[in-house]
């Protein structure tokens, strides 16, 4: 290599390293601290696809897992006890009166084990599929504290129209974990294998200060989003296949302008450990080099963990 290349690559490395380099990068796009205004739509990523969303006046929860087992008791089969006592805080800490609902995307563990015992500390509903709704009757809710919804179904929860739309979950090491439903009231505590997929949504959250899409799983059905608009993708990206196709699928086809990746971080480790990417199944750097491309379409933004930032203004489109 001659003296000038290795000086050019030495030049160009650092803006590369810049632009992409894991952790550095992920510290570099979080989104700042709440303003002290009011109004508009503020979340609290809680890890996972797990996030708490609030206009300050109603709020709910969409697959919220703060138990995170460590990976041992998962892969071996042991019981998954949801921590009652760290959902009772949390609750408390987000605020019950701003939850009202607990939405549930798919029936896997790391998305609906805490999601009955939340329903129960904040008095609110559990909204999701008959999986979903069996997970609830086995940890002991009563009928009328399920919501059951449909792909195509919405519903209101103050200015909140939120709208399910039949998704696909993402291969994780080359095929979809744990699948099938759950067809009967699910005894607990069970292991992560008994927590079937059941079926997956897309949910699209609008508010008169935007409209978000939580896509969950980094799967898709091909057009799924076909005529849908959203100003801010919540995109789970843990176990996607080819990146390309899947941002043409979701942010590019919703013509977002922010893209958030969620599921991302290592969810058999406390919260309190702070943000780590997954182990083997993140890939950041792909992530960014090819949502890079698209810089004219999309702005890639990072959250916090389990603090609030706003992330929609009101009428700030
Ligand atoms: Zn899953």
């Amino acid at each position: 290599m001659t003296k000038m290349k290795l000086l050019s690559l030495l030049l160009i490395l650092p803006l590369t390293a810049a632009r992409c380099s894991g952790m550095d990068t992920y510290n570099t796009m979080i989104i700042g601290d709440m303003p002290t205004a009011e109004g508009g739509v503020t979340v609290t990523w809680l890890g996972t696809a797990g996030i708490h969303i609030t206009d300050g006046r109603t709020g709910f929860l969409i697959d919220p897992y703060v138990s995170r087992f460590g990976m041992a008791r998962v892969f071996f089969g042991r019981p998954l006890e949801p921590k009652k006592e760290l959902i009772r805080q949390w609750t408390e800490k987000l605020g019950k009166a701003e939850i009202q609902a607990i939405i549930v995307s798919h029936s896997h563990f790391d998305h609906s084990v805490d999601a009955p015992f939340f329903a129960r500390e904040a008095g609110a509903p559990l909204v999701g599929t008959e999986s979903t709704l069996n997970i609830g009757r086995g940890a002991g809710l009563r009928e009328d504290e399920l919501n059951l919804v449909s792909p195509g179904q919405a519903i209101t929860i103050g200015h909140f129209t939120i709208r399910f739309i039949e998704s696909a979950h993402g291969p994780v090491f080359g095929k979809v974990p744990y699948p099938g439903a759950i067809g009967r009231p699910l005894a607990q505590p069970a292991r992560a294998k008994d927590y079937r997929l059941g079926g997956v949504f897309g949910v699209l959250i609008s508010h008169p200060a935007g409209t978000i899409l939580h896509h969950g799983s980094a799967g898709f059905i091909p057009g799924m989003y076909q005529g849908v608009r959203a100003d801010i993708v919540l995109l789970g990206i843990a176990g996607r296949g080819d990146t390309e196709k899947y941002l043409e699928e979701v942010p590019l086809r919703v013509k977002a302008k922010t893209v958030i990746p969620v599921h991302i971080d290592n969810f058999f480790k406390p919260i309190g450990e702070g943000m780590s990417f997954l182990p083997a199944s993140i890939n950041f750097n792909e992530f960014c080099e090819a949502a890079g491309r698209y810089r004219s379409d999309f702005t890639v933004r990072t959250l916090p963990l389990a603090r609030s930032v706003r992330i929609l203004p009101v009428n700030g489109r």
